[in-house]
């Protein structure tokens, strides 16, 4: 199972990383040891000082496809969540700073939280909301129809580069309002008002 997730995939948050909008998907993967369930604990790993939660909406292969058009991946979805890409950022920013690949701060046990899955098409999906709360305080939520570059053509690109595989999953970029964790916290993530994911934080 191989699990992609997208960079920048919305305009204010790469703003309030100081980031260029990028022209085309900005790529990078995830082992499946990256996995974290729903209601399971968030260890704060030793190796970093300043762990972000990035709240995004995931989307699963239903198939095997290989090169795909934008039109047709609707067919080959099936199961929509929310997950956290957890991230490193002091490690992140030393990867940037130096040019350095985003497995060190991104691919980590456990820096995939994942949701549980409920049954939506693309259309339904394109115009739903995602919310992060921390402590049950609002501070992330975005639409799907703000990613700059959707679900379909997200997927479409993936697949012309990787044969996707059923069961793999798409991390689709978080918006803004991204932020630190720390030990204690609790994070709740909604896909319109449906709480799909809880993570404590120790
Ligand atoms: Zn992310």
């Amino acid at each position: 199972m191989k699990i992609f997730c997208v960079g920048r995939n919305y305009a204010k948050h790469a703003k309030e990383l100081n980031n260029d909008v990028p022209s085309s998907p900005l790529i990078f993967m995830k082992p499946k040891t990256a996995i974290l369930p729903n209601g399971l604990t968030f260890y704060y790993p030793e190796f970093s000082q300043n762990i972000h939660f990035e709240g995004e909406i995931v989307v699963r292969m239903n198939a095997s496809i290989k090169s795909l058009e934008p039109k047709r991946v609707n067919k080959f979805i099936t199961g929509v969540t929310v997950g956290i890409d957890f991230t490193a950022r002091d490690i992140q920013d030393e990867c940037k700073k130096n040019g350095h690949p985003w497995e060190l701060a991104k691919s980590f046990d456990f820096s995939a939280a994942l949701g549980d899955f409920v049954d939506m098409d693309l259309d339904e999906l394109a115009e739903s909301e995602i919310k992060v709360l921390k402590n049950k305080e609002l501070v992330q939520h975005g639409f799907a129809r703000d990613m700059m570059f959707d679900i379909p053509t997200v997927v479409s690109y993936i697949s012309h580069r990787f044969t996707l595989h059923k069961g793999d999953l798409i991390y689709t970029g978080t918006p803004a309002g991204v932020g630190p964790v720390a030990k204690g916290d609790i994070l709740e993530l909604f896909l319109n008002d449906e709480r799909l994911l809880v993570t404590d934080i120790k």
